[in-house]
């Protein structure tokens, strides 16, 4: 096996550590990643692929910003990763429906998609669907649904893809 000395040493193979590392590479630094346990608690196994920007930065402008560029970079960085590992991720952006049963909690969320909005300008898109359009677009729907938020950006990957043993370097 090739053995090289890393330049710099990323702990934590999460979202973040692996983004950082990848980004590292590129730029031609050495790296190693030291991750915990298979069974350690991680936010980004949590979150389970999700790619999602409904609401997000309501209430901090560059964030809602920041989340809009990423969702937009999520093809190139998919082709990308495609290419350096051989790894599908399975991005898909259908759009994606935040369902509710409280019309408070709803009309709350509402409010911060107003605010994200603002934020956004020209970006902005999403929509407010009430229970009966969701019943007259869709099977399944049950009559405690008062509602949901509908953005055609956000999708998902499939974390299950990485599940298979799989060994990956990327080497400079
Ligand atoms: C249900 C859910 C939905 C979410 N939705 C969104 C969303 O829509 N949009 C969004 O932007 N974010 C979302 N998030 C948040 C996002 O997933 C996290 O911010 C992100 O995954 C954090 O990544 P991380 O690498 O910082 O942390 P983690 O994924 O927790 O990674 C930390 C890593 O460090 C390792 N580690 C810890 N201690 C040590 C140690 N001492 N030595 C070596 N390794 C160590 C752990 O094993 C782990 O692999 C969501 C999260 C959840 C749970």
């Amino acid at each position: 096996m090739h053995q090289c000395t890393p330049e710099i040493t990323i702990i934590g193979g999460g979202l973040v550590g692996l983004s950082v590392a990848l980004g590292l590479l590129k730029a031609g630094q050495r790296v190693c990643v030291l991750d915990g346990a298979d069974g350690d608690a991680r936010a980004s196994q949590g979150n389970f692929g999700l790619i999602w920007g409904q609401g997000k930065g309501a209430d901090f402008a560059p964030y809602a910003n920041w989340t809009f560029d990423a969702l937009a970079a999520w093809p190139t960085f998919a082709q990308q990763l495609r290419e350096l590992s051989g790894i599908d991720v399975a991005l898909d952006q259908p759009g994606g429906y935040e369902f509710f049963t409280d019309p408070t909690e709803m009309d709350s969320f509402k409010a911060e998609l107003v605010q994200q909005a603002s934020h956004l300008g020209n970006h902005a898109c999403y929509e407010m669907l009430s229970g009966d359009d969701l019943r007259n677009q869709m099977t399944g729907i049950g009559s405690d649904v008062v509602g949901a938020s509908f953005s055609p950006r956000d999708g998902h990957v499939n974390p299950s893809a990485f599940s298979a043993p799989c060994a990956v370097r990327f080497r400079r």
